[in-house]
């Protein structure tokens, strides 16, 4: 048995890779029906049906309005309205929902930049409240404190796939008269009490980029149920200035408009994808499940936790290592140790508060704008130490895999298991 003696020895230290990344393949969800659509687009030179003015192509062309007629019956929601980004459909909702400059929305820091920078684009203030260690969801325990006199929303995140707290949330909001928008760009297709993520809230959607579960290259879907806010996703996302006096509009607010437009090609690709979501989720569960199966071994190492009452999109499997003080183990030590394996670990994610621009408040112009300003009534703080859960899982606690960026086989789930047991067995036995 000498073999599996070489075998347990690290790669790192010259021992043979547990996992061979060439035999990794990209997650491709793009099949047959995607490109059929994708070549008749093409033939028919048609890429783009929008006008921006007051007409039926206003709200998109023949394939957006098909996408979006199929993502609101199956995602049920009453209006899915596609967008070229879902970053522009997180600034198409913070002004649906009339925000004005210097109110605050609470947030949370452990999220793609995305989130909070919609926030300032309509020169308001994000506020980050700490995250639930189990979930690496906003910690709904924490929100009210951070509520004052020009808090008018809350924006959550389902990070990694597993919707936030939404009952919580609805109830802090119906309590003190806040809006509520959920970021659902990782959890697709997940349910929270039998509700798929992104329904939940006033304002939710996806993002379709090339990274996510599902995705035309860029793009995006907003879903509502609320018909003003409805019209005003559609009016931001396409010239609104323009159209809002002809249509006989007159709440003028944010009604500065953009260009959110999806093109035909993109919807025509995503179309057949909205029906393969359920499938793509599910397998990411089924991946889910082998690695708890195979990393349940490894003492200390703290697997995902999901809420009984939720289901997981899986975008991102996300593990807690045991702390540096009890271990003597730095994670970046292990993470290089299982990179070596084959196992593309990521380290940690975000810290968003951290970032120069929220260290600096320097946004619009050089002069602190829109944290400076006539419009600013109250000292945002983005202190290191302001999130201290957030900080130490960024820093040194979690190390993540995704789940979207290789369709990982059963066996190279079985051979990350082993890489797993190989690291653990020399770090922390
Ligand atoms: C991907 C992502 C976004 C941005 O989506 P894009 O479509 O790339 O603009 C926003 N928030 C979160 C949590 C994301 O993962």
């Amino acid at each position: 048995m000498g073999n599996i003696q070489k075998e347990m020895k690290l790669a790192k230290f010259g021992g043979s890779s547990a996992l061979n990344p060439d035999t990794l393949v990209k997650h491709n969800p793009i099949g047959a029906q995607s490109i059929a659509n994708a070549v008749s687009v093409l033939n028919s030179g048609r890429l783009s049906e929008f006008v921006g003015e007051w007409c039926d192509e206003f709200f998109g062309g023949t394939w957006v309005q098909k996408l979006e007629g199929k993502s609101a019956k199956l995602f049920q929601s009453q209006y899915a309205i596609t967008v070229n980004s879902w970053t522009s459909g997180l600034v198409a909702a913070v002004g649906a929902i009339g925000i004005e400059p210097g109110d605050e929305i609470i947030t949370t820091p452990y999220t793609m930049s995305a989130t909070a920078t919609s926030i300032l684009h309509w020169n308001a203030l994000p506020v980050f409240v700490d995250i639930d260690p189990r979930t690496y969801n906003i910690d709904v325990t924490k929100i009210e404190a951070s509520i004052t006199q020009r808090t008018r929303a809350i924006l959550a995140v389902d990070i990694y796939g597993q919707p936030a707290d939404m009952d919580e949330i609805k109830i802090l909001a119906r309590k003190y008269g806040l809006k509520v928008i959920t970021d659902s760009a990782q959890s697709p297709g997940a349910k929270y009490k039998g509700k798929y993520a992104g329904t939940l809230s006033d304002i939710g959607g996806y993002s379709f980029n090339f990274h996510k579960h599902i995705h035309s290259g860029e793009g995006g879907i907003c879903f509502t149920d609320d018909p003003d806010l409805a019209l005003n996703l559609q009016l931001i996302r396409n010239h609104a200035e323009v159209v809002v006096a002809t249509k006989g509009h007159n709440n003028y607010v944010n009604m500065l408009g953009h260009n959110f437009r999806m093109g035909e090609l993109e919807a025509s690709i995503l179309t057949p994808q909205i029906g393969m979501l359920e499938i793509i989720v599910q397998r990411r569960n089924q991946l889910a499940n082998l690695l708890n199966l195979h990393l349940s071994r490894n003492s200390g190492l703290e697997l995902p936790i999901v809420a009984p009452d939720r289901t997981h999109a899986f975008y991102t499997y996300a593990m807690k290592i045991p702390r540096q003080e009890d271990s003597g183990v730095k994670r970046s030590e292990v993470a290089e140790a299982l990179r070596c394996e084959g196992v593309p670990v990521a380290e940690g994610y975000q810290n968003i508060h951290l970032l120069p621009l929220y260290q600096k408040k320097i946004a619009y112009g050089s002069n602190g704008f829109p944290w400076s300003g006539t419009t600013n009534r109250r000292e945002i703080d983005y202190s290191k130490g302001i999130c201290p859960v957030a900080e130490e899982i960024h820093e040194s606690r979690v190390l993540a895999l995704g789940l979207c960026t290789y369709d990982f086989s059963d066996t190279q789930i079985e051979e990350i298991g082993f890489a797993f047991e190989k690291v653990w067995n020399y770090y922390y036995k």
